[in-house]
């Protein structure tokens, strides 16, 4: 067996005080776009708040969404680039930022490319809600796409030599004629400045703000997230203290399936329903098309009342997602040998369930859904043995809102004009996904973005 990688990060005491790039944030975003930079011959450096490397994107399960790949074309998928655009469209409330929409449907197939010459190979596909098609890209294991990711990454920022320092925290930019010179940082050693040709912001959302959720959507108090304790915000308000602007900072998601029975929250991957689970309430019943986009299942499972929804799968089914065994081993996953018996220990009326199941069997074997007009996640039913159930509800996922950039990634000021050397890539970058983030995007956002922002810092040190 190959012996498990295991990334060291980089002694403080090598941190210099100037790099051609200096990149805020260890996540798909930060770390595609050291990649990126130091291919094109800059020397980059990777700074990460916390001990541990990864950010968010370490807990993305379903995987990159891309459109026209040679993946889709061996699995005879004939897609567009077109489609791709439409949907993610329709998915955000028409409210996408659309050039940014473009650039990232049509740079979409590069990016799995780029993967592929890197040895990240994402070969294998499923779906999410919202899209037509299957386009959600991962690897052919079908593990979790975000460790699987931040790994490979890793194994490439370490033959690279990138220098990669945890637990230091930038708390400033520092603009001088008008262009930014150098950030301030927070290290176990005290305070340092670090000069930089261009800094790219790559430091997630705020989903793990309170204090900045409820000041853009105090109806959210009280909800749970699936976010690690770092996604605080801090890019967006380190770019708004020197004149950045940021767009859509209402726009928050909440994820419809999220475990959270124990005192840690599971997201309970998109994969599971696009593979072929079901979701019923209280009652056993269904009652909504489980792929539709995240913001109506979610509201559906709002208006059950505050108990939650039980998601109901087969062993078809689990086989096709690897994450489950991880849900199984920490205890989320109830067992049954029939499904009468999994509706007894989920504590749901059996016979009510049994003929859920049965309905929603005979839906896929017509392929047509006349209850809820599912029409995806319908290649297997419900019918292999053992059975299993996940309780879950919706908790605050995403933050849709950011600074606002151009296709080159720049951050813009309030006149939407380009801070000189100043970029952001990833969640923390606002308008990209409207008003509702479709499942796989926000992989795809950070090495799409990711890339891009690695190329332009090129290009602006070039002049
Ligand atoms: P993305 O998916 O956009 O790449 P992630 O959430 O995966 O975003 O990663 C963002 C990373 O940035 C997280 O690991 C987070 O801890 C880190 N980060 C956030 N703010 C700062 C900061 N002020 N200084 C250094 N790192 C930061």
């Amino acid at each position: 067996m190959a012996e498990k990688f295991q990334f060291i990060p980089t002694e403080l005491g090598q941190l210099r005080s100037q790099y051609d790039v200096v990149i805020i944030g260890s996540g798909g975003a930060g770390l595609t776009a050291a990649v990126q930079a130091h291919e094109l011959g800059l020397s980059p450096v990777i700074l990460e708040k916390m001990d541990k490397i990864g950010g968010n994107t370490n807990r993305a399960s379903s995987g990159m969404n891309a459109a026209e790949t040679t993946v889709q074309l061996k699995h005879h998928i004939v897609d567009s680039y077109g489609d791709f655009y439409d949907e993610t469209l329709k998915g955000g409330g028409g409210l996408n930022n659309q050039e940014l929409l473009k650039f990232f449907t049509e740079h979409s197939a590069l990016a799995i490319d780029w993967l592929a010459e890197h040895h990240i190979q994402l070969d294998d596909l499923t779906i999410t809600g919202g899209m037509s098609v299957m386009r959600t890209h991962r690897p052919s294991s079908m593990a979790p796409i975000g460790g699987f990711l931040v790994t490979e990454l890793l194994k490439q920022v370490a033959a690279a030599e990138i220098p990669l320092f945890t637990g230091v925290k930038v708390d400033e930019l520092v603009m001088t004629d008008n262009q930014i010179t150098s950030v301030k940082a927070t290290t176990a050693n005290g305070k340092v400045t670090i000069k930089a040709g261009a800094v790219l912001l790559a430091t997630g959302g705020f989903g793990a703000n309170p204090a900045l959720l409820s000041k853009y959507r105090d109806d959210l108090a009280g909800y749970q997230t699936t976010n690690q304790p770092g996604a605080t915000g801090d890019g967006i308000l380190l770019a708004e203290a020197i004149g950045a602007k940021a767009v859509d900072m209402d726009q928050v998601q909440v994820h419809p399936t999220v475990q959270q029975d124990t005192d840690h929250t599971y997201l309970i991957g998109e994969a599971v329903r696009g593979e072929g689970a079901i979701l019923v309430d209280q009652n056993g019943q269904r009652f909504v098309n489980e792929l539709d986009t995240r913001k109506n299942v979610t509201a559906a499972i709002d208006q059950l009342g505050g108990t939650g929804a039980y998601l109901i799968f087969d062993r078809g089914i689990r086989d096709r997602v690897k994450a489950v065994e991880f849900y199984d081993y920490i205890g989320l996953v109830k067992t049954g040998n029939s499904v009468a018996e999994l509706a007894e220990l989920t504590g749901l009326d059996a016979a009510n369930l049994t003929a859920t199941v049965a309905t929603w069997n005979q839906a896929v074997a017509q392929q047509q859904d006349d209850q809820f007009e599912r029409t995806t996640g319908m290649d297997r039913a419900v019918t292999t043995g053992p059975f299993y159930s996940i309780h879950i509800a919706p908790a605050v996922h995403y933050t849709m809102g950011g600074v606002a950039i151009n296709t080159a990634t720049q951050v813009l000021n309030q006149q939407e004009q380009p801070i000189n050397g100043l970029f952001a890539a990833g969640e923390v970058v606002g308008g990209l996904h409207g008003n509702n983030r479709i499942g796989g995007n926000s992989i795809a956002e950070t090495i799409i973005f990711g890339r891009q922002a690695g190329q332009q810092m090129f290009k602006y040190l070039q002049v």
